[in-house]
């Protein structure tokens, strides 16, 4: 049997709904990737009594207890004083929590608060773990059957300091048969579509099939069960990603850690060297913003129209012949950025209708890239929200496919080295 996990948050804010639980939820896809059973979530607010009965009785019932939240330095944050009272592990001061904790403060060039010196007090015999990335340190602490590990609540520091430390001790500690999830990642098919390739492939009864659809991507999930014959997995993740062909930008579980859209692009535009520049109008800056942070990213524009554009640029431009005006604003924007790529992204019709939730719009874009022109063409309909974010990806996923195509040498995953060459994106020349 699985040893059995819980996830307690704790937070006022959390109970009030005022911020949203992710760490648990993220702690609980991680706890059952691992090979836990995750028996329940629990969130309560900053009440010392309520917090002390909870260790109590998770203590009693589970094997593993992950907690975030209640670690910082102002007085709702009651996580340490109420373990060392349900545990009787009175606080100690542990001085080189206290040095990291001032040495936080000394590279930010901040004097540290005395409220910070609290940070510092930890149950007695707990282990401390260690936060490169914040103040709080966690700690963890065995009680009765249960091992408890105690972290930050700010989601970027309890997950580092679950990735680095956590993971592995938690498999030191259980004897855990993990299941494996791999996760096939595209953009620019839907889930229907998805479900009819994959139905002519023979999914053995025991790997679960699932989907995960967002604006952003669609991730078609694997779930196979502990002891899983490798070949058996790496053949049917390859049949599934074959049949989504070029739809399929990374595949996570296979052991390389991947990202979304814009961090494969980002991936591969630093391994190549090469620098972009990018002219949007229906992505209002979202476009340059998915590329923001890169030294890649040299040169970037928006208008609100082709119109405006135009006349920014001082071309002629014909709403009649989008194509031609886009190759035109490409070989500007190359002429004044000098980068090895430029994105153009551009819609028919006028800003109105690209306003207008129940118009429907025709974005193109076009990549200047290895002396031709790419272009793509895509309709969206919908609130300008979605329409931005879906002009913003398109153009993006432009660059992500010509990169994967000319380049997958560079890639992190096997699979997708092998898999995406195949795509056929549209290598047209006008
Ligand atoms: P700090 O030193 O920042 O006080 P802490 O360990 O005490 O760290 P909290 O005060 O509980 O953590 O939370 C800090 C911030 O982290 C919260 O304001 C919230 O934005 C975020 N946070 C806390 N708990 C969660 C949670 N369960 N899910 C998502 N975000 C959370
Ligand atoms: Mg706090």
């Amino acid at each position: 049997m699985n040893p059995s996990l819980e996830i307690f948050s704790q937070g006022e804010e959390i109970v009030t709904g005022h911020t949203v639980d992710t760490n648990a939820a993220w702690l609980s896809q991680q706890a059952v990737q691992l090979g836990f059973t995750v028996t329940r979530h629990t969130a309560v607010g900053d009440k010392l009594d309520d917090l002390v009965a909870l260790l109590e009785e998770i203590s009693r019932r589970a094997d593993c207890c992950i907690c975030t939240g209640g670690l910082g330095p102002t007085s709702d944050d009651l996580t340490a004083l109420a373990v060392a009272k349900a545990f009787d592990l009175p606080l100690e001061f542990d001085a080189l929590a206290f040095a990291q904790i001032r040495q936080f403060f000394i590279n930010r060039n901040r004097e540290m608060p005395e409220s910070n010196r609290k940070q510092a007090m930890l149950p007695k015999g707990a282990e401390r773990l260690d936060n490169e990335w914040g103040t709080a340190p966690g700690f963890a602490v065995q009680y009765r059957r249960c091992w408890f590990v105690f972290l930050p609540g700010v989601p970027s520091e309890m997950r580092a300091i679950f990735l680095e430390k956590i993971r592995t001790a938690l498999d030191k500690r259980f004897s855990l048969q993990p299941s494996t999830l791999v996760s096939i990642k595209t953009f620019g098919i839907g889930e229907s579509d998805i479900q009819q390739r994959i139905d002519g492939i023979d999914i053995p009864a025991e790997v679960q099939l699932g989907f995960r659809a967002s604006l952003n991507e669609v991730q078609t999930k694997l779930l196979f069960p502990p002891r899983y014959p490798d070949a058996g997995m790496t053949a049917l993740v390859a049949a599934v990603a074959g049949t989504l062909g070029d739809y399929v930008f990374a595949v996570d579980g296979l052991g390389e850690v991947t990202g979304d859209l814009a961090y494969t692009v980002d991936q591969l535009m630093k391994a190549g060297k090469h620098t972009l520049a990018v002219v949007e109008t229906a992505s209002q800056g979202l476009l340059a913003g998915l590329c923001s942070g890169s030294a890649w990213l040299l040169e970037t524009r928006y208008e609100c129209s082709l119109e405006r554009l135009a006349r920014k640029l001082a071309l002629a431009v014909s709403t009649e012949d989008l194509p031609g005006t886009a190759k035109a604003i490409a070989l500007a924007t190359q002429k004044s950025s000098g980068a090895d790529f430029i994105l153009v992204q551009l819609y028919a019709g006028d800003l109105p209708a690209l306003l207008d939730k129940d118009k429907l719009v025709v974005l193109h874009t076009v990549l200047w890239a290895g002396g031709r022109f790419h272009p793509a063409t895509h309709s969206v309909a919908g609130p300008i929200k979605r329409k931005q974010n879906q002009a913003a990806l398109m153009a993006l996923d432009s660059l992500r496919r010509y990169l994967q195509r000319t380049e997958p040498d560079v890639l992190a995953c096997d699979l997708v080295k092998i898999l995406v060459p195949v795509n056929k994106f549209p290598d047209a020349v006008f």
